[in-house]
């Protein structure tokens, strides 16, 4: 077996329309706030099955805008899952407040409702006012019975759904609900970074079904300043605008959207690729009973396949000197040294930092060839019949 090319965990998929998309908007006159980010917003709504959209910057922005136009302050106390990426938990201490780690279930590594439930009990009614909720590797979580959680304690959700655009769930009306529509949170995000499904470069979405928190979105992208007339309190002249809030540059650009524009025509196509990976992969380690193999589901978007091993250091190590760097996702949140300071420590949550110890994610993306996925499945049983 051989392999000369690096085989990554994740890697975007630039064609030459994609190219000839960006390129387009190059030599057009307008570079950002052109006519293509309300063509992405409104097609990526469509996608995702929510009523408005807003493009910005990164996925981190939208996160932070979403925590500005909930209003969270200094006086804000807000649950979230260790296990995901550092920014679904710092949104909250940008704007002042403080996170709550909550432990993760053994099946789905996202958060456990019924410690949810006990952490909000332990403390006086009103202590909490809502809930950073992860659709980890791309595994849809029960927004329904986390939104009759969130109403009986009176909580805003935010879904963080960056790794699950095209992913669902059934809910108890037997209706599939898609990652981020809007139907059982108030604001979801995505990130378009290149190992996410849609790759822009730098680029992130906001979805949401709310009027009112869509307004304000649209004043805080953009410096808290507005030109629509009937927005203005005085109006001077066909220059005048006017900063109403204090908000922050995170626009996208137009020729990143454009690019968005081209690869969400090919994001079912991918959605379909990488459960077909999932498949193939659970297919081979079946047999492996080191293997911890992920359950495969249609409402699944696997942005990450992840598998829990016994020896994890030992098998990423051995995969990099077969040219595939796998990787791990995540080290917990709680346990990095800006969290450790504000007094998390190890001990904190037993499952999240159990699945740590033994969580590795294997290749998965849509242009991961035939040959690049046997050349995986074999380095991997080669490597468990040693
Ligand atoms: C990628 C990611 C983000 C951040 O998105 P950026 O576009 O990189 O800022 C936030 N949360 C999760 C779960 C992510 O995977």
């Amino acid at each position: 077996m051989k392999n000369s090319k690096p085989i990554p965990y994740g890697r975007q998929h630039i064609t030459q329309e994609d190219i000839e998309a960006v390129t387009s908007v190059l030599q057009s006159d307008i570079l950002t706030q052109g006519p293509y980010i309300e063509e992405f917003e409104k097609k990526f709504a469509n996608y995702i099955g929510s009523t408005y959209a807003v493009a910005v910057a990164n996925g981190t922005a939208a996160l932070h805008l979403c925590a500005l136009a909930l209003g969270v302050n200094s006086s804000t106390k807000v649950i979230t899952t260790s296990i995901t990426f550092a920014a679904s938990a710092n949104c909250i201490h940008y704007c002042g407040g403080s996170i709550d780690f909550v432990d993760i279930d053994e099946q789905l590594y996202l958060l456990d409702f019924d410690k949810v439930e006990k952490q909000i009990q332990s403390k006086p009614a009103g202590f909490y006012n809502g809930i950073v909720a992860v659709d980890f590797a791309g595994q849809a979580i029960d927004l329904e019975k986390l939104r009759k959680l969130a109403n009986t304690h009176k909580l805003w959700i935010i879904e963080d759904a960056c790794h699950a655009p095209g992913g669902y769930f059934t809910d108890s009306r037997n209706i599939k609900q898609n990652c981020g529509n809007g139907t059982y949170a108030e604001l979801a995000i995505f990130s378009f970074h290149p190992v996410k499904h849609i790759a822009t470069g730098e680029g992130g979405m906001i979805t949401t079904n709310d009027k009112s928190l869509y307004d304000k979105l649209i004043l805080l992208r953009t410096h808290g300043i507005t030109r629509k007339p009937e927005l203005l309190i005085e109006n001077h002249g066909g220059w005048y605008y006017e900063m109403q809030e204090l908000g922050y540059n995170y626009r996208i650009t137009d020729f990143q959207a454009a690019l968005g524009i081209s690869q969400l025509k090919r994001a079912t196509e991918g959605l379909q690729k990488r459960k077909s990976i999932a498949r193939k992969y659970n297919a081979a380690f079946a047999q492996i009973e080191s293997i911890v193999t992920p359950s495969f589901e249609d409402g699944h978007a696997y942005h990450l396949y992840v598998i829990q091993v016994p020896d994890r250091l030992d098998l990423y190590n051995y995969l990099r000197s077969k040219n595939i760097f796998a990787q791990v996702h995540y080290i917990p949140v709680h346990l990095m040294p800006y969290y450790k300071q504000l007094g998390w420590k190890k001990g904190d949550l037993p499952l999240a930092e159990a699945y740590y110890e033994h969580c590795l994610s294997l290749p998965m993306y849509p242009t991961l060839s035939e040959e690049e996925l046997n050349y995986v499945i074999e380095c991997i049983i080669q490597y468990y019949s040693k």
